[in-house]
């Protein structure tokens, strides 16, 4: 192995990832008087959460009245009550603070004729515990994400966070079971970082880009959920990958479901507004697992559009071109960049697309990560929390809902920088790490960049990527999830083959791709094998198999461990939640999800 040095920095709060949820919690820490560092791989501006289009939840009632319990309600029926009640509670009743705040420190959102906040109908949201839609989802434009990515940018600067932009981490430094640190590439100069620190915060995102078809940005690879494979830590609820039913056809970039809050309806072939069969009351606003198992079985039975029958379509041209104009700009453009068409005078082309993922690291409502240690589930790791969509908290359990991913950054962003400054000792040193502790990070590095086998990192992925997709899909069963995990171990093996050209360390994007692949083959094993064991349907989770949900039996979330050494998956579970936070909401029991 070459020879590596660290530049080596010390901080009370070293926080990975610069999007909503990292700005948030970095910002938060700061506010709190402690030491913050945020190192991220690409601008923080250009973090996937600028892409975020129609909104961020919250029951402010501006349209209308509304109420935390109702979107507590919804966001458990939603979740199909594998969500903890403990952390929904948070999550919606700290919601309206969480969203005047952005609104104070400059986010611009839309405004009602009386200069209130805009809020727009999103699936599965509805007033009086499911009784009719509601308007909840605060919006500015289709442009909601940018707004607030760049206004939480701007805030974090001025209570001076230190950027370190474009160094990509590597791995946790783990002691004795507690994280104190991580380690990072500077991607322009080639140098190794060592971030010390007594507190490390992942705030890396989903990893949309396993599969072959996302609407997650290129960099959506779950880098910080691969590192707490790497550390021997769990992940939770892998097999639960949300499919948005608009994105569009080929392109897979993303038609918010705000198109549909805006009053934008799907059909068949037939010309049939196909949604009211499948979801009679909530119709084309039903939660997004439901609409696009329902666009798949139409599409199967043969109902599809397109000269192929493999799509549907999405209308919003019966809108006022005034309201498309204003409300639905940016994907009015993509519409016309990426499927030609002008949404004004034809329909959109669309197909489920892979969105989000409701698993990731286990939290507990503080953030704090959590693992079994000693068959204790609610276990915390000490020096480690997650936020945002690298997080699990679990608030979205089985399946989120629309908008409920922007207030999760912020709510659970802004819980992480309150339990920084309750639990870190600004007085101690910061503590240490012996050379050993990061050796293993070296030689990782080290022999991704001297690859010389015979199979290009390109090669492995696209291979992953179609078994996820095809195996992994929007339904699933027994048959098509062993292969999956067949062909994704023979891919994970074919890692001891590969090859990378490029050798130097500045601007190594072959390197760099190398890395992402590694981190995402793990994640994609333990989704495929937690789908497999979990027999049962539940949210995203359709086993064609074992049709209805099973709560005597599933009602849990699963935890995976992976050996890389081996490719093999260690399977484990945790208790669901039953419990809210404060006495004043009862807990939700479980009934049918109907919408
Ligand atoms: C197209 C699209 C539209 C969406 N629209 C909505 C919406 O309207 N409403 C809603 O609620 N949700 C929406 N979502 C979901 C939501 O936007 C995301 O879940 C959320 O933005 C994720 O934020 P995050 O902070 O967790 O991570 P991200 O915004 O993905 O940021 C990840 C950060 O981690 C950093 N990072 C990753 N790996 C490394 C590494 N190895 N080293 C250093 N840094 C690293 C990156 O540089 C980046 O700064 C949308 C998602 C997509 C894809």
């Amino acid at each position: 192995m070459a020879s590596y040095e660290f530049v080596d920095h010390a901080y009370d709060v070293v926080v990975v990832g610069a999007g909503g949820s990292g700005l948030r919690a970095a910002l938060g820490a700061a506010q709190q008087g402690l030491k913050v560092a945020c190192v991220t791989k690409v601008f923080p501006t250009r973090s996937h959460t600028v892409a975020a289009q129609g909104g961020i939840s919250a029951s402010l009632g501006n349209m209308g009245e509304d109420r935390w319990q109702w979107h507590m309600y919804d966001t458990v029926k939603g979740s199909d009550w594998l969500g903890d009640q403990d952390a929904i509670e948070y999550l919606v009743r700290e919601a309206p603070k969480a969203v005047y705040e952005l609104e104070h420190w400059g986010v611009p959102f839309s405004r009602t004729e009386d200069g209130k906040i805009y809020q727009r109908a999103f699936g599965g949201m509805t007033k009086n515990f499911g009784e009719g839609p509601v308007q909840r989802t605060c919006a500015a434009a289709d442009r909601t994400g940018h707004a607030i990515l760049h206004t939480l940018y701007g805030q974090s600067v001025r209570r001076e966070v230190k950027f370190f932009i474009e160094f990509f981490a590597l791995d946790l430094i783990m002691q004795d079971g507690a994280c104190t640190g991580v380690t990072a590439w500077k991607l322009d100069d080639g140098t190794l970082h060592r971030f010390r620190a007594k507190l490390v915060i992942l705030a890396t995102g989903g990893y949309g880009r396993a599969y072959f078809s996302a609407t997650s940005a290129h960099t959506c690879t779950g880098d910080g959920n691969a590192m707490v494979l790497r550390a021997g830590l769990p992940l939770q609820d892998m097999e639960f990958v949300q499919f948005h039913p608009t994105g569009i056809y080929g392109a897979g970039c993303l038609i918010t479901e705000g198109a549909r809050g805006e009053g934008g309806y799907l059909t068949n072939s037939e010309g049939e507004r196909f949604m009211e069969r499948y979801a009679p009351n909530a119709k084309d606003l039903a939660s997004r697992d439901v609409v696009s198992r329902s666009m798949t079985i139409e599409i199967r039975e043969g109902r599809g559009v397109g000269p192929n029958k493999d799509h549907i379509f999405l209308h919003l041209d019966h809108l006022d071109p005034k309201v498309l104009h204003e409300r639905l700009p940016g994907i009015s453009e993509s519409a016309k960049i990426f499927a030609g068409v002008d949404v004004t005078k034809a329909p959109i082309p669309v197909l489920p697309t892979v969105h989000y993922n409701m698993g990731g690291i286990p939290t507990n409502y503080h953030g704090e990560v959590l693992t079994k240690a000693g068959g204790n589930p609610d276990a915390v790791v000490p020096g480690l929390m997650a936020v945002g969509e690298a997080a699990c908290v679990s608030v979205h359990g089985a399946n989120r809902l629309g908008s409920n991913s922007l207030i999760d950054l912020v709510v659970f962003g802004r819980a992480a920088g309150l339990r920084a400054g309750e639990i870190v000792d600004r007085a101690s040193a910061v503590p240490d790490a012996p050379a050993s502790a990061t050796e293993a990070h070296l030689s990782r590095l080290d022999r991704f960049r001297n690859a010389s086998g015979s199979t290009p990192t390109a090669e492995l992925r696209l291979k992953m990527q179609r078994a996820m997709q095809e195996d992994a899909a929007v339904f699933r069963t027994g048959e098509t999830l062993e292969s999956g995990v067949r062909r994704l171990k023979e891919v994970h093996a074919g890692g001891a083959d590969i090859k990378t050209t490029d050798r130097g360390l500045i601007w190594n994007t072959d390197l760099v791709e190398t890395l992402e692949y590694d981190n995402m083959i793990g994640q994609a094993l333990v989704t495929v094998e937690g789908a497999l064991n979990r027999k049962e349907s539940r949210g995203a989770h359709a086993r064609e198999d074992f049709p209805d949900r099973d709560d005597v039996n599933w009602m849990k979330h699963t935890l995976a461990w992976f050996d890389d050494a081996t490719g093999q998956t260690r399977l484990d579970d945790r208790p669901v939640h039953n419990y809210t936070l404060t006495e004043e909401i009862e807990y939700i029991a479980p009934k049918a999800r109907v919408y």
